[in-house]
């Protein structure tokens, strides 16, 4: 559920209309609403109740510091993945001790950033990491807090682009040899082990992935504990998938996911974290884009946006589909008509849908890209030189510009002319 619903046929972000945010901002444009941002925030809330638990968000999802302190305010911890992303959480005010550090090529420099300005633990996916975090922390004078991420071998069933949990994928250490490096970090300086860390990848829509993977983590807790480690924390990674088509798909809920979890590892006395970001923020967020042209080719018409694969690249990566609607809604009657959606930049790549039905569109009417406040404003560009989407923010009927569309003279101005030109 989310708060994007027609009114008198128009389109709203909770009480605001999108055209008017369209006058005052100009589109292409992002916009995420607060109030579905903390419902989805809730519901792993209360998934998880009564277990000890953190809801860490995943930053990478949505890092735009505003939507990180909606959700921080409500207590939330942050799952950072680049010491970029550790100083927007910090920027955000959440305090290091709700701050989870995930990545598997984190920097020494990294390292040192995260131990001086807190934080709660590191997720290790290497043993050169280990070594690395275990001279970075004694150099310090510190102590790293650590889970080691064991990849537990087991098919997300998802995107291959975004599986991460089977054992030819880059991430963490093949659960068969977990106890082998446990024993190593117990034995480093500036290492204190405190849990096991799991994440299998993104866009999961079932379940059962889940219950194998978290069904090793509790063995392998065990084994651990008979080895003599204290394990008191239970890292279960992000990866719940959000319905992208309406019509034709409904993900498992943050509730049964909740169940499963308890099921699962919830006799072990363990506190649980769980890293979710496309689930809270994907179906927070829009992306609204205006009609350029439409152009009839030969057998297919055309509906060119104003915006385009770098303001939301996943159709073109990942093949992903986002429900595209229009703003205003047609009139009843009007039959809809298959087009081949695409953006202004220069690639064949630059389509967002092919043969989509969608009503009658005219140039400058107003479309909006469902399913869009995950891993699009994050992973935008500037290629063809088209300006960094700009995101509002809306609360109730108020609306805020929560990052800007940066003038063509900030953009041209970041290249320099060395001095022999
Ligand atoms: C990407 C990622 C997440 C978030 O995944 P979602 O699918 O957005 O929930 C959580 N943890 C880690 C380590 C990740 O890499």
């Amino acid at each position: 559920m989310d708060h994007f619903l027609y009114r008198d046929g128009v389109l709203h972000a909770e009480d605001v209309a999108i055209p008017e945010i369209a006058a005052a901002v100009g589109t292409p444009f992002y916009v995420y609403s607060t109030a579905t941002l903390e419902r989805h925030y809730r519901l792993f809330e209360e998934a998880l109740s009564p277990l000890p638990h953190l809801v860490c968000f995943a930053v990478k999802s949505n890092g735009n510091v505003a939507v990180l302190k909606t959700l921080a305010r409500l207590g939330a911890g942050m799952d950072v993945v680049s010491g970029g992303e550790y100083l927007r959480a910090k920027a955000a005010g959440v305090p290091g001790e709700r701050i989870v550090f995930s990545g598997v090529g984190k920097t020494r420099a990294e390292m040192r950033q995260a131990l001086e300005g807190g934080i709660r633990q590191f997720n290790v996916e290497s043993e050169p990491e280990l070594l690395a975090l275990s001279e970075v922390a004694s150099a310090l004078g510190a102590v790293a807090p650590i889970a080691i991420r064991v990849n537990p071998d087991v098919d997300a069933k998802t995107h291959e682009k975004i599986a991460t949990g089977k054992k030819e994928n880059k991430f963490g250490i093949p659960i068969a040899r977990a106890r082998e490096v446990y024993a190593e970090a117990a034995r480093l300086p500036g290492i204190n082990i405190v849990g096991i860390d799991v994440h299998i990848g993104s866009q999961l829509t079932d379940l059962e992935p889940f219950e194998l993977a978290y069904t090793k983590v509790a063995e392998l807790t065990r084994a651990l504990r008979a080895d003599g480690h204290t394990i008191t924390r239970l890292d279960l990674g992000g990866g719940l998938g959000i319905p992208y088509e309406r019509s034709n798909s409904a993900p498992p809920l943050p509730v049964e996911y909740g169940a499963l979890i308890k099921r699962t590892v919830g006799d072990l006395g363990c506190e649980v974290e769980i890293e979710p970001g496309r689930l809270i923020s994907g179906n927070a967020g829009l992306l609204v884009a205006s009609v350029i042209y439409l152009k009839h080719g030969e057998g297919r018409d055309f509906l060119i946006l104003d915006a385009a694969m770098n303001d939301l690249v996943r159709p073109s990566m990942y093949g992903a589909h986002h429900d595209i609607v229009p703003v205003i809604e047609p009139a009843p009657g009007l039959e809809p008509q298959p087009c081949d959606i695409v953006g202004p930049v220069c690639e064949t790549g630059d389509t967002f849908a092919k043969a989509r039905p969608l009503p009658p569109l005219e140039p400058d009417d107003l479309v909006a890209f469902r399913s869009a406040g995950a891993y699009g404003a994050v992973m935008a560009s500037e290629y063809n030189t088209r300006p960094l989407v700009p995101e509002v923010l809306v609360h109730g009927d108020q609306f805020a510009v929560i990052r800007a569309r940066p003038s063509f003279d900030e953009i041209i101005k970041r290249d320099s002319i060395p001095e022999w030109l």
